[in-house]
């Protein structure tokens, strides 16, 4: 099925990115959202990231005129109607299968169902929802604009047409997509969750500071050091990333994750979308 339309279900970091995504290869995109002011947030990201690529040359004014009019923003819940519906909202199972169910029932019977979780199973999503076989895992990287790698997580029930249509939706995306089985972590998140939680032990032993240990990442080549990148993904995201991960691959020692985690989780230190984390922005 060739994909046409596309909603994008939570506006936050991750949805407001791909619905940038969406639009900018010319996808008529709805942009969804429980509340006003992130839609609204997200609007101005938007037209501020759009413009920094006018400004680099990577993007002439029409071309982001064009993009800006493929979206469109809603916080109405019936506005949802699309071939493919992708979900980045708030990482709690059960909202997301109540989400996917209530689109069921007002989009057409072709609709494929698009989970962005990082954590979350996607058969435990698709044991919840009606039509099983189309559901799938579509996970883009942050930020989404930028990331070229999309995951694509296929169930027991995911059918063929399902995984054909989203690979053939990402190339137009002009992502890189890699298929693999559901499985905590997937494939990217189970080999980057040392990266963070040694880093963290180092910092809970006292051994030195946030600030050096991306330092030194950095000057060893990381593109990111793991506290900035904590910081970007998001400590509430990436705190729930890491107990999902250590509970379903059996509770390894290894990969317990952070009392700092909880603690930056606990005070509302979330990183850059709330100005504090590791670091203060
Ligand atoms: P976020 O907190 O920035 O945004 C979540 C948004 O969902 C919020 O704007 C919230 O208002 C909205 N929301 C909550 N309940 C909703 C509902 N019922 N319907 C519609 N909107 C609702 O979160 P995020 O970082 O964008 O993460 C979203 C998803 O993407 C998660 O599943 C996460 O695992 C995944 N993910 C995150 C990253 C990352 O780096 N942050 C990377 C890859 C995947």
């Amino acid at each position: 099925m060739k994909i046409e339309t596309i909603a994008v279900c939570g506006a936050g970091t991750m949805g407001s990115g791909i619905a940038q995504v969406a639009a900018s290869s010319g996808y008529f995109t709805l942009l969804f959202d429980i509340h006003e002011e992130v839609l609204e947030k997200a609007k101005t990201r938007m037209d501020i990231n759009l413009q920094r690529m006018v400004d680099k040359n990577k993007m002439s004014a029409d071309e982001k005129a064009a993009t800006l009019s493929k979206i469109r923003y809603s916080s109405d819940l019936h506005d949802c109607l699309a071939d493919i519906i992708i979900e980045a909202i708030i990482e709690k199972p059960e909202l997301k299968i109540s989400l996917f169910n209530q689109l069921a029932e007002i989009n057409h019977g072709d609709t494929i169902f698009a989970s962005n979780t990082s954590s979350l199973s996607i058969s435990d999503l698709a044991n919840g929802i009606n039509k099983p076989q189309r559901v799938i895992g579509l996970h883009f990287f942050n930020p989404a604009p930028l990331m070229k790698l999309v995951e694509v997580v296929n169930t027991e029930y995911t059918n063929q047409q399902t995984t054909e249509s989203v690979i053939e939706l990402c190339k137009t995306f002009n992502k890189t997509t890699v298929v693999c089985k559901d499985s905590p972590g997937f494939i990217v998140n189970r080999v980057a969750r040392p990266y963070y939680i040694e880093s963290l032990r180092i910092a809970e032993g006292g051994l030195t500071n946030f600030e050096d240990i991306d330092l030194l990442l950095e000057a060893s080549g990381f593109k990111m050091g793991p506290f900035k990148l904590m910081d970007l993904i998001g400590n509430d995201i990436n705190y729930a990333v890491s107990v999902s991960m250590y509970e379903q691959l059996g509770k390894p020692e290894r990969l317990k994750p952070s009392y700092i985690q909880k603690e930056k989780v606990e005070k509302g230190e979330l990183g850059i979308k709330t100005g504090k984390g590791y670091f203060s922005y």
